[in-house]
C-alpha cells in the first residue's frame, strides 16, 4: 500500500506543528496557511475522503468538528467567527486523499469560497 501522507504525520513519522492530540484525532498546522490560523484536524486512522466514511466511524466527524471549535475558542477566535471546509474529491480541490477538517480563522472569508 502505498504511504499515505497524514497517515504519517499522525504517526509522527513526518513532523508537523501539532495543536492537539488524543487516540482519535490529530490537529496540526497547515505547512501553507491560507489564514492567520489554519489548522488541519484528521483521523489517527486512514479515511480517503468525506465519502469513505462508513458506520465504523460513527462519531468521529463530531468529534472533529467539537475539537475545531474547542481549539478556535482556546484561540480566541470563536467571538469573531471562524470556518470549517471538507474538501470532498478533486473537483472541491481535495489534495490530500486523508479525510481532514479545516479550520480557517483571523481574517474576513468570503463567500462564495472560490
Ligand atoms: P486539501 O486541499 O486536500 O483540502 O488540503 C490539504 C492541505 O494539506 C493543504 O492546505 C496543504 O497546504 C496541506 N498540506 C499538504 N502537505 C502538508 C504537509 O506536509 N504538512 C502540513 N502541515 N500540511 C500539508
Ligand atoms: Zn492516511
Amino acid at each position: 500500500m502505498e504511504t499515505c501522507l497524514f497517515c504519517e504525520i499522525a504517526a509522527g513519522r513526518i513532523p508537523s506543528r501539532q495543536a492537539f492530540s488524543d487516540e482519535a484525532i490529530v490537529a496540526f498546522h497547515d505547512i501553507n496557511p491560507q489564514a492567520p490560523t489554519h489548522l488541519l484536524l484528521i483521523p489517527r486512522h486512514h479515511v480517503g475522503s468525506l465519502a469513505d466514511l462508513t458506520a465504523a466511524d460513527a462519531g468521529l466527524l463530531e468529534r472533529l468538528a467539537t475539537t475545531a471549535a474547542r481549539l478556535a475558542r482556546e484561540l480566541g477566535q470563536e467571538t469573531a467567527g471562524y470556518r470549517l471546509v471538507i474538501n470532498c474529491g478533486e473537483a472541491a480541490g481535495q489534495t490530500v486523499p486523508h479525510l481532514h477538517l479545516h479550520l480557517l480563522a483571523g481574517r474576513r472569508l468570503g463567500w462564495p469560497p472560490g
